[in-house]
């Protein structure tokens, strides 16, 4: 019955309305289902890995008193109990992670980025509302922080790091060099 998935290290499963089954988290759901993404907020109720119990949104089983997940975000939905300094932004909409005192919401980019790159970088307007070029998935609800190229345009770390090695140096978008 205790589900394992890639993704989290939880301690509970979603029962998920769109489909009326139960998964790890939206990234098995969406990988299993292929014809619909989960949505998150949608999800009401949550089945215990350990005692089976069903339940709301909490953060602790009401049968077992099981702790779900070290982290846990009633509005995300999201347990985790891998410490990742997670923390929610109410501007983004989402968990983020890197620690809330290492972050600050760009309001025009639309995004969280490192406060080391406040005062420096270059705002490209609602910037995160866009897919990544270089993998084509969204950037913002990714949970793969950002990298904010000269340029202002994003991708997703991973992405950028994955161009560095292949020796990819200008931006995709506009062709300025990325470092
Ligand atoms: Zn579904
Ligand atoms: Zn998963
Ligand atoms: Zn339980
Ligand atoms: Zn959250
Ligand atoms: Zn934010
Ligand atoms: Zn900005
Ligand atoms: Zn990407
Ligand atoms: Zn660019």
């Amino acid at each position: 019955m205790a589900s394992t998935c890639p993704h989290y290290v939880r301690k509970c499963s979603f029962v998920t309305p769109c489909c009326n089954k139960v998964y790890s988290c939206r990234f098995c759901h969406n990988a299993a289902e292929r014809t619909h993404e989960l949505d998150r907020k949608t999800v009401q109720q949550i089945k215990c890995n350990q005692c089976g119990k069903l339940q709301g949104i909490v953060s602790h089983c009401s049968e077992c008193g099981i702790k779900f997940g070290f982290y846990f975000c009633p509005i995300c939905r999201l347990y985790d109990d891998r410490d990742k300094g997670q923390f929610h932004c109410d501007y983004c909409g989402v968990c983020r992670i890197g620690g809330r005192e290492n972050y600050f919401h760009c309001t025009r980019c639309d995004m969280c980025f490192p406060k080391n790159i406040r005062s420096s970088h270059t705002c490209v307007e609602k910037s995160s509302r866009s897919n990544c070029p270089i993998c084509m998935e969204d950037l913002h609800s990714s949970p793969v922080p950002c990298q904010v190229l000269r340029c202002g345009h994003l991708l997703h770390r991973t992405c950028f790091q994955e161009c560095l090695k292949s020796r990819l140096q200008h931006c995709p978008l506009c062709s300025t060099l990325m470092i």
